[in-house]
């Protein structure tokens, strides 16, 4: 599962103007999640290209808006539901970055977490080897295996901090 949609995604959230053309597209998407021995329905499908073409950090509302433009007979509950499928296989990650609201993101084999200021809102990306220690103690100690996909750690900034 760790190498799920290893390559391309990186590119394509980074608001890049290159989109492959649709079949070729949805092939990869395909492949993708029958290598995880699951089904490629349609609509996990559109679910995944909704991630591939928008970008990160996307609330369910904003998925499934995406996915309404382009097919409009897609209902909510089905979005919601595949989103909740894709959690719990590790496909993306559900995170609250701050207001209450759970966004998606998309897992590659490059995880990324962050550190979010509760007073200017701020989100600072913070580097998968610094949680590094935090897994190993997991498991040495409480023989855990941690999956920390996509974390959010909530403090202050160095900025808000200088106004003390
Ligand atoms: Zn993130
Ligand atoms: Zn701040």
């Amino acid at each position: 599962m760790r190498g799920f949609l290893r390559s391309k995604v990186r590119v394509l959230t980074a608001s890049s103007p290159t989109i492959s053309p649709p079949d070729q597209h949805y092939d990869d998407l395909a492949n993708r999640l029958r290598s995880i021995g699951q089904r490629a329905t349609p609509q996990r499908l559109l679910v995944l290209a909704a991630f591939q073409d928008a970008g990160e950090h996307l609330t369910a509302d904003e998925i499934y808006a995406r996915i309404s433009e382009r097919s409009p007979t897609v209902n909510r509950s089905t979005v919601y539901r595949t989103l909740e499928t894709f959690r719990d296989l590790g496909v993306i990650a559900e995170t609250d970055l701050g207001g209450g609201v759970r966004r998606y993101q998309l897992l590659d084999h490059e995880r990324h977490h962050h550190l979010v200021c509760h007073d200017c809102g701020d989100i600072i990306d913070l580097d998968d080897d610094v949680l590094e220690p935090i897994r190993r103690a997991a498991a040495e100690r409480y023989g855990f295996s941690a999956e920390i996909d996509h974390l959010a750690i909530f403090g202050r900034c160095q900025f808000c901090r200088g106004d003390e």
